[in-house]
């Protein structure tokens, strides 16, 4: 053949334009199945991973050739038949493999997926060039050659790096176009390494495939392509229309409220999580849950509860837009998606909207109830590309919120997980805090206002963690009674103060907390009686403190319980009042020796006008139902007279006395004894009290 070269310059950048177009197409097409693989997982991921190496392996393949023979498109050559299938094998599972590794999680994986395709692209254009037999005579550059391998591994891992690090939705068009551009560049650069010879003496091998044959198989490979890629994408359609038909179905199955439920939403969030994966989208997961309902519904009634509930709904689904989803799932526990483009404050900007939702208040019987909500969300993939793990980090943003404020919008962050994570090891530790010997009991002072003495202590749990020191029953006793430890730890902490009580280590009455948990048991009265026997403490020195929660959450199991303890002597004493609903019903359902007022208010004292008009009317209802009161959290001596002079019968504070371990108590009665004073002539109530 005559050997042109002008000709050959004109066929070359033509094939090297169609083995472009051809990488482009086929690898737009993978890509658009990498994207499902990615949003799937289990069979149907394996099945999309292997079209995605199917159609991209098959368009590597046919370009590479392509690009082959435009280095010398005129030269009478032939490839090698085995040597020709074995490179489109190369390129189906290098592209496996890379699509394998570049999908999992671990940091560099895009980008070590990639280097492993690209090392099968290198692998593709060694064994095709071993395979291409000419008429003539090969020379290699050295330095070409190695610049080759850099720019197919380098350009390699930058496509599957843009494939499954998506910024915007172009991205995965972008990862197509950078595998066209390397198979250009690779062209370009072999041209630049190799130089032939054209040599009419040397004799091609006869079993050799001929160029145009080649050509043919090619056509094939894309047209197989292209038919792989449009029936996929017909299949796909119609499941996702059916899917989407699905979720119609299932949404409106919570009959009361008329939201989608639980399932729906599940259906909705695989929906959007494979869309917002495919289209580089960000898909924001909120979990919404209404504060203080329990105590609507025990207030008001559940029929009432039923009604605020399906306003609230109402309220909340007149915010939505499109691309946004609400569902019901459970009680007062609402979920919710929305797409969000790329801008991650939009999914701040719906959570106020659907805060917005409980700006007016709510009418409950007439009364007019303020109602928040307490939001948490989590974005994907951003924040985990696991959908399922989305709602969970939602709802650990929406508690991690609501425990500082009611009401408040938060958004996930890693070190949420770290300190869930601590909060779980600590609930871990405290199930065995009691055998291994880690609680300990401080006693806090009780004094009696008008004259200054001491007339009985509380016992305040302490646990002396081995690794990390003194944490605060603040920090443990929720804990402690969300795994139910408290049960033990409670029993615990009565026996150790009994004791301390009947040996002669306490001065009065021992005050012991108890937490509503312990109420569980049905024989917390048997227990508690068991204990006085064994300990051989007085019934009447013994005085347990319980909290309105402690009534609220079971009145009539609560109060039985109550009632047999005040039948066996012991007092009760209202903990913490005006903390909680603090509602006369509560004062009013049960007979209470004394009421603990809450140090929010005492802390305020004496200038504090409101603080001091609320002291004034706890002390007038206490004495009115003949139950003395005993102020929480005296810290100076104006509050100490200022509820004195109110009427305030006891007291309890740093001013007198800080908790201590039973050992040090000596000494702070001894310090305490300073203030015994002349009891004021004016004070109403005079209550038994004891010597310092
Ligand atoms: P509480 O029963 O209201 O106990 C009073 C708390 O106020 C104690 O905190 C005490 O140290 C603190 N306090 C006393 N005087 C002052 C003061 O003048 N200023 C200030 N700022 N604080 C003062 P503590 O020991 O951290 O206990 C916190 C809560 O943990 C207790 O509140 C109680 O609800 C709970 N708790 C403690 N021990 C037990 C227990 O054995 N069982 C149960 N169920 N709960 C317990
Ligand atoms: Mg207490
Ligand atoms: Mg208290």
């Amino acid at each position: 053949m005559l050997h042109s070269a002008a000709y050959s310059f004109a066929y070359q950048q033509i094939l090297v334009l169609i083995a472009g177009a051809v990488c482009l197409f086929g690898t737009w097409v993978g890509m658009r199945h990498f994207a499902r693989a990615r949003a799937t997982d289990g069979a149907t991921r394996h099945g999309w991973l292997f079209m995605a190496s199917v159609g991209t392996g098959a368009a590597l393949w046919a370009s590479t050739f392509i690009s082959i023979l435009a280095l010398d498109p005129l030269l009478t050559s032939g490839f090698e038949p085995v040597a020709t299938g074995a490179v489109l094998v190369i390129a189906v599972i290098s592209c496996l493999v890379g699509f394998e590794i570049g999908s999992r999680h671990f940091t560099l994986a895009p980008e070590a997926g990639g280097l492993v395709m690209g090392c099968g692209v290198l692998a593709m254009h060694f064994v095709a060039l071993k395979a291409w037999h000419i008429q003539g005579s090969f020379e290699w550059n050295a330095y070409a050659v190695a610049i080759t391998f850099v720019l197919g591994l380098g350009l390699s891992a930058l496509a599957v790096n843009r494939a499954n690090r998506p910024v915007t939705r172009w991205c995965r068009h972008g990862a197509a176009i950078v595998l066209a551009f390397m198979i250009c560049v690779m062209h370009y650069s072999l041209t630049a390494a190799a130089s032939m010879a054209p040599d009419a003496s040397v004799s091609l091998p006869s079993y050799l495939l001929p160029a145009n044959l080649l050509a043919v198989a090619v056509v094939s490979a894309v047209l197989l392509v292209m038919g792989s890629g449009f029936s996929t994408y017909i299949i796909d359609l119609r499941a996702r229309t059916e899917s989407a038909d699905r979720i119609h179905q299932l949404s409106f199955n919570d009959s009361m409220t008329g939201l989608p439920n639980r399932i729906a939403f599940n259906e909705r969030l695989a929906f959007d999580a494979a869309e917002a994966h495919e289209k580089a989208h960000k898909l924001a997961a909120f979990s919404i849950d209404l504060d203080g309902f329990k105590d609507i519904n025990d207030l008001y009634g559940h029929g009432a509860g039923d009604l605020l509930l399906i306003e609230a709904a109402e309220r909340m689904r007149k915010q939505l837009a499109g691309g946004e989803f609400l569902a019901r799932q459970s009680g007062d526990e609402f979920l919710a998606l929305a797409t969000s483009g790329n801008y991650p404050h939009d999914a701040q900007a719906f959570a106020e909207r659907i805060s917005r939702a409980f700006a007016e208040p709510f009418t409950v019987q007439g009364h007019a109830v303020d109602l928040t909500a307490s939001i948490g969300f989590s974005l994907f993939p951003t924040d985990t590309p696991e959908r399922d793990q989305l709602l969970s980090n939602a709802k650990l943003a929406m508690q991690r919120g609501k425990s500082t404020r009611q009401g408040s919008i938060c958004a996930y962050s890693r070190e949420m997980d770290d300190s869930a994570r601590k909060r779980r090891a600590l609930a871990r530790d405290l199930d065995h805090a009691t055998e291994r010997d880690e609680l300990m009991l401080y006693y806090q002072l009780q004094t009696s206002l008008n004259d200054g003495k001491i007339c009985g202590a509380e016992a305040l749990m302490r646990w002396k963690h081995s690794k990390f020191g003194m944490i605060s029953p603040g920090e443990f006793i929720p804990l402690a009674e969300e795994t139910k430890a408290i049960m033990e730890m409670g029993e615990w902490a009565l026996r150790a103060a009994c004791r301390d009580a009947a040996i002669g280590n306490i001065p009065g009455t021992v005050a012991v907390n108890l937490s509503p948990v312990q109420f569980g048991r049905e024989d917390l009265a048997e227990m508690i009686h068991g204990i006085l026997m064994e300990t051989g403490l007085s019934p009447s020195r013994l005085e347990v403190e319980v909290t309105e929660s402690t009534i609220m959450s079971d009145q009539s199991r609560g109060l039985h319980i109550l009632r047999k303890l005040k039948a066996m002597g012991i007092t009760v004493a209202m903990d913490d009042f005006g903390t909680g609903y603090s509602s006369l019903a509560t004062l009013h359902a049960f007979p209470f020796d004394k009421i603990k007022l809450d140090q929010t208010f005492v802390k305020r004292l004496p200038h504090d006008a409101a603080a001091a008009a609320i002291v004034r009317t706890v002390l007038a209802l206490g004495e009115s139902l003949h139950m003395p009161v005993l102020a929480e959290g005296i810290e100076t001596e104006a509050q100490w007279d200022f509820l004195a002079q109110a009427g305030c019968a006891k007291g309890q504070g740093f001013l007198f006395a800080r908790p201590v371990a039973v050992a040090q108590l000596p000494t702070v009665i001894e310090a305490a004894a300073r203030f015994v004073r002349e009891p004021a002539p004016a004070t109403a109530a005079a209550p038994e009290t004891v010597a310092a």
